[in-house]
């Protein structure tokens, strides 16, 4: 394969086949991850950068003397300096200071600014001062992934159609994070599209309010939210997972250490819903769900350092 620009590398990622018994899941059931990370800025969200970036330029909503200003948690923005690159853009991604340093590593090094805003307050803070950075920065524009259409878009365009073909339509239900909502209700309104019947499960740390538990801080990262995401509500969900930062971690380790799937904890989470789901449905059911970034940006935080056993308890019907 050859290729000219960074770009050709997003998208068309492969899905990985696990029999979901090997992880504690319904014996004779399949659970397949598409493995985001191998986009080339190791996330599910250079699909995002790319819509938000190049659709901007098409729409003649930005030019090349454009300031882009955008709240994130770190994969957005990566995604986005890598679509931006090409164009020259001067971009400044504003980010509550918890988040990974791998990740404002990797944005700065693709050439791009960062603005910290404190823990405390969350993602609202980071969009406050986002908006408040816009006011005073002349030609500046905010993509605002919370809210901007083009998110869902980007993957009931490209991300959903690719799982629906690699498994022929057989989809049972499909298991997904929410941070921004993006991923899930794009996925989603592409996959009931083809199939009415379809499963749609979400999956929230503790510490996130879907479920309508308290918020509070967890150590998952990339999903969680402290108010309900735009996109969420639009949708016929059939369950919410909540899973602890525990779990999680022990997915997400067992995962690097059973399959040398180096993925976030966000992947973790999903596969330990996923693997719930599974006992929800008849032997023989297909289950998809996304492993969105990599592990290797979250080195600092001793992803990998701790128990990675799926000892899950109980592990058949009853348990849940
Ligand atoms: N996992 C990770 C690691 C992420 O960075 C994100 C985006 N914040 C998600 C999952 C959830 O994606 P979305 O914003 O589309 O809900």
């Amino acid at each position: 394969m050859i290729i000219k620009n960074i770009k050709e590398l997003i998208g068309n990622t492969p899905l990985f086949a696990f029999d979901a018994a090997a992880l504690g899941g319904k014996p004779g059931s399949q659970i397949f991850a598409k493995l985001e990370y191998l986009n080339p800025g190791g996330s599910i969200k250079d699909r995002l950068g790319l819509k938000l970036i190049h659709q901007a330029f098409l729409d003649g909503e930005i030019d090349r003397h454009t300031t882009i200003i955008e709240p994130t948690a770190g994969n957005t923005g990566i995604g986005m300096a890598l679509a931006g690159l090409e164009y020259g853009l001067k971009m400044i991604f504003v980010i509550p200071e918890k988040f990974s340093v791998e990740k404002q590593q990797l944005i700065r090094g693709l050439g791009a600014q960062i603005v910290h805003t404190a823990t405390e307050e969350g993602i609202q803070g980071a969009i406050e001062k986002a908006k408040a950075l816009a006011k005073d920065i002349p030609n500046s524009y905010l993509p605002l992934q919370f809210h901007n259409e083009k998110n869902p878009a980007a993957y009931s365009s490209t991300l959903g159609p690719e799982i629906f073909q690699a498994l022929h339509g057989k989809i049972d239900s499909f298991v997904a994070g929410v941070g921004s909502g993006g991923t899930f209700a794009g996925v989603s309104a592409y996959l009931l599209k083809q199939k009415a019947n379809i499963r749609l499960i979400a999956v929230e740390p503790e510490g996130s309010i879907l479920n309508g538990g308290p918020a509070h801080g967890h150590d998952i990262e990339g999903i969680g939210v402290e108010f309900v995401p735009r996109f969420f509500d639009q949708l016929s969900i059939d369950a919410i997972d909540t899973i602890s930062d525990e779990e999680g971690f022990r997915f997400t380790r067992h995962l690097a250490k059973a399959y040398g799937l180096l993925v976030g904890s966000s992947s973790g989470a999903a596969m330990a819903a996923a693997v719930k789901e599974s006992w929800r449905l008849p032997a023989g059911s297909q289950i998809v769900t996304l492993f969105p970034d990599s592990g290797d940006r979250y080195l600092s935080k001793q992803i990998y350092e701790g128990r990675a056993d799926l000892s899950i308890e109980g592990g058949n019907e009853d348990a849940f």
